[in-house]
């Protein structure tokens, strides 16, 4: 909606309408009735917060990137795929499955996005940067568009455009020359060229797209840094970023030692720096990712941002609404090369389990996993979550009242967790309703003691004081509230893998199997159907792999594509396969070349049939846990509307009893059960129904009898309750009043339909007389 005077757009009020957008996008994360110009589509969902579970969360947060979510709805698939441009800066493991897949897409851990900063920290001066490049694109053989327009285009001369804009023209047989100038000044870091310029040239082709050279420099693209093949002067090999536009028409190949199968008239300019570059930062630190079935490491990049670990260093200072935190966690003896990079120690998110691949009872079905519970009492994946409360008083304050914390001297029984400054005491255990801070009103005088709400007792962990108001008196503080979530039937459990399973049992060590030459106990017994299907087959290196490492006292190295890399010529790995490397490592402590051992029942004490697979695997905790979902009501609120029981856990609802439910429960042929669940236990409703008119809404109460009623309610004689006295307002009689038990429901459908003119007729089965049939419907 630009004003368009005299003078031309108004630019400088476009300009500030815009920035003003922005800012209040930034803020409230959503777009005004006014800003339909600016975002056409979609108005919310703009910024996301940076959530701070592990850390694996916080950092793929900084590095996604959603299409928008109109594009969600669309129902083709284009959109959703990943194109050649997107190579290496777009990774194509990390993105969810469902609704987003390929909308919610995360960039490559080597991805970078061109910014107005150089390599030194100062900022650009892009005006400096164009007109040095028109100068060296000159002297390169181009020919300005001013002050003469060239009328002549493809395929005599291609135009150049400098960041949209033409600026000149080359012959074509010099274009080529031209390109190989400018790569050539940004290897030599050339001050026209800025490291992050695009050189996109577009060749002559039949039906490609529209050829010429192609040049940016703006701030806000992707780059990312390959090998440029072409020797310096002084013989290296320089690194080059490149952009999305100019991948496409370029020759980059695999470090594999090959050619990528090229044609020798395209040799290959470039090289790719690691296979592994292709992944962003999280898909890259799975074990050996390259040995698992694809849609597996997809679901491992979700679960690792789901799993508890350590959230943040300063954990204790902080005040986050909601933290998970592990207790005890491990460094993985399995990791890749960028598990060091990205420091991942200083936020652990897991622990190495010693994990049996077993059929061991009938516990470990359709992943379910034993969980040692012995293992469980000495630490192992033990967690807490700390949520934190904040208290503003000035906030809340309607008057010009001041309320400050204090505590009532006069009551003594809360004295073990209220303090005498009215605020709760660190490290005291409090019940639900139990009063936990206490709010004194200056001028009343009252008191106002606050209880704890919720069904789980909690630990006052931390007591933040934030602010005063002018006289000095305590107005805001941050209570942090610590619950603990140790590990129970039902709670969530994942490998690297995406081999995710559920606690089904807690075993003492001493009903787990041990091994016959160690006695050690798994931690954690999986069943071995867990594999065929999925074939996560880096999970089974994994075991080998830590079980060697662990013998021999070293973290192994479990890079993905680390074989197929030529260094000079000849492979980083001298073993054809992992396992020929492992097996030795294994073998040379006594234990079988392929990580199985012989296990005794720790029932019967027999030694069990098979050998078994049995080694360390780093295992996750995910968030999931049963303490925070369980849901359970016998009575409690109901719809005002509908008379049924509510939804949702936080208000003490029930569970919907859908369709599929009650199919289950009709083939079971339990239909009283089915009655009682949908009828008595949820609307359970008398209506008098006329059997004359079949009308549910035209009983009426006779008037005699409320008069009588009230009658005797003013003498104050409330003896007997009368026997209400229903009649057909529509039949005048009440001859034909019956009960009939129906749900509420049914009746609120009944008044609905009369609403829209719409007359419910019931036929009950004592009726008298036949209705007349043009009066149903
Ligand atoms: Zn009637």
């Amino acid at each position: 909606n630009f004003d368009v005077n005299a003078d031309g757009i108004d630019l400088f009020q476009a300009a500030s309408v815009l920035m003003l957008s922005v800012f209040i996008c930034l803020f409230h994360a959503t777009l005004r009735n006014n800003m339909h110009f600016f975002v056409k589509f979609q108005r919310e969902g703009m910024t996301i917060q940076a959530e701070r579970l592990n850390f694996h969360r916080y950092i793929s947060h900084f590095r996604s990137v959603h299409r928008g979510s109109s594009f969600a709805k669309m129902r083709t698939t284009t959109v959703r795929k990943l194109l050649p441009e997107s190579w290496g800066f777009l990774c194509p493991v990390h993105t969810p499955d469902g609704e987003p897949c390929g909308l919610l897409n995360h960039m490559t851990s080597i991805c970078r996005i061109s910014s107005c900063y150089n390599s030194e920290g100062a900022i650009k001066d892009f005006q400096k940067i164009k007109d040095k490049l028109l100068v060296e694109l000159v002297r390169g053989g181009m020919i300005p568009l001013l002050p003469k327009m060239e009328h002549t285009g493809p395929p005599e001369v291609l135009h150049v455009h400098l960041d949209g804009c033409i600026v000149g023209s080359i012959a074509s047989a010099k274009i080529e020359e031209v390109v190989n100038y400018l790569r050539r000044l940004k290897l030599l870091a050339h001050p026209a060229t800025p490291e992050d310029l695009e050189v996109g040239y577009v060749p002559l082709s039949l039906g490609g797209a529209y050829p010429g050279l192609y040049l940016f420099t703006s701030p806000a693209r992707f780059v990312r840094p390959v090998k440029n093949l072409v020797s310096l002067p002084d013989g290296e090999t320089r690194i080059e970023l490149i952009g999305p536009f100019e991948q496409a028409f370029m020759e980059i190949r695999c470090p594999d030692g090959g050619d990528g199968g090229r044609k020798k008239e395209f040799p290959a300019t470039h090289e790719e720096i690691h296979p592994t570059a292709i992944l962003s930062v999280v898909a890259n630190l799975t074990p050996w990712s390259d040995h698992n079935q694809s849609p597996r490491n997809m679901y491992q990049c979700q679960m690792a941002k789901q799993t508890m670990g350590f959230c943040g260093q300063a954990l204790k200072y902080r005040t986050d609404v909601k933290a998970f935190h592990l207790q005890t966690p491990q460094s993985p003896i399995v990791r890749t090369a960028t598990y060091k990079k990205y420091h991942m120690d200083e936020f652990p998110s897991g622990t190495n389990a010693i994990v049996a691949v077993l059929s061991y009872t009938g516990y470990d079905m359709e992943d379910a996993m034993i969980l040692n519970k012995s293992a469980v009492d000495r630490g192992m994946f033990r967690g807490d979550i700390f949520q934190t409360e904040c208290i503003d008083l000035s906030a809340k304050r309607t008057e010009n009242v001041p309320e400050i914390f204090a505590k009532s001297p006069l009551s003594r029984d809360t004295d073990n967790v209220i303090d005498s400054d009215g605020l709760p005491r660190v490290g005291e255990t409090v019940v639900p309703y139990e009063q936990y801070y206490s709010i004194y009103n200056t001028l009343t005088g009252a008191i106002r003691p606050v209880r704890l709400k919720g069904t789980e007792p909690a630990a006052i962990d931390y007591v933040a004081l934030n602010g005063t108001n002018s006289k000095g008196s305590l107005q805001k503080v941050n209570i942090r509230l610590r619950r603990k979530r140790n590990p129970i039937i039902g709670d969530k459990f994942s490998s690297r893998h995406g081999q995710k399973g559920v606690c089904s049992q807690l075993w003492p060590d001493i009903d787990m199997p041990f091994s016959a030459n160690t006695g050690m106990r798994p931690d954690l017994i999986i069943n071995p159907h867990a594999f065929p299907s999925r074939m996560t087959i880096a999970m089974l290196i994994e075991s080998i792999a830590a079980k060697a490492g662990s013998v021999h006292g070293k973290f192994i190295d479990a890079t993905p594509f680390a074989s197929s890399v030529k260094e000079d010529g000849e492979n980083r790995c001298k073993y054809d396969s992992i396992v020929d490397e492992l097996g030795p490592m294994l073998a040379s402590y006594g234990f079988n070349h392929h990580g199985t051992e012989v296990l005794y029942s720790g029932l019967f004490g027999t030694e069990l049939q098979f050998e078994i697979f049995i080694g360390p695997v780093y295992y996750q905790r995910l968030r999931h846990m049963v303490s925070d979902k369980f849901q359970v009501r016998t009575t409690g609120r109901i719809d005002q509307v509908t008379k049924q029981p509510i939804g949702g856990r936080k208000h003490g609802g029930g569970i919907r009893f859908g369709e599929m439910e009650r199919d289950a429960l009709l083939a079971h042929g339990a239909s009283y059960l089915l009655h009682d669940r949908l009828h008595t236990c949820s609307d359970y409703h008398v209506a008098d129904v006329c059997s004359l008119c079949g009308s549910l809404l035209s009983a009426t109460v006779i008037k005699s009898d409320t008069q009588k009623k009230s009658k005797r309610h003013l003498l104050g004689v409330n003896t007997v309750r009368p026997a209400k006295n229903f009649t057909c307002q529509a039949c005048q009689t009440n001859k034909g009043m019956e009960t009939v038990a129906m749900p509420y429901v049914f009746r609120y459908l009944a008044a609905e339909l009369a609403a829209m003119n719409i007359k419910l007729d019931l036929r009950l089965s004592n009726r008298r007389e036949a209705p007349p049939s043009n009066e149903s419907c």
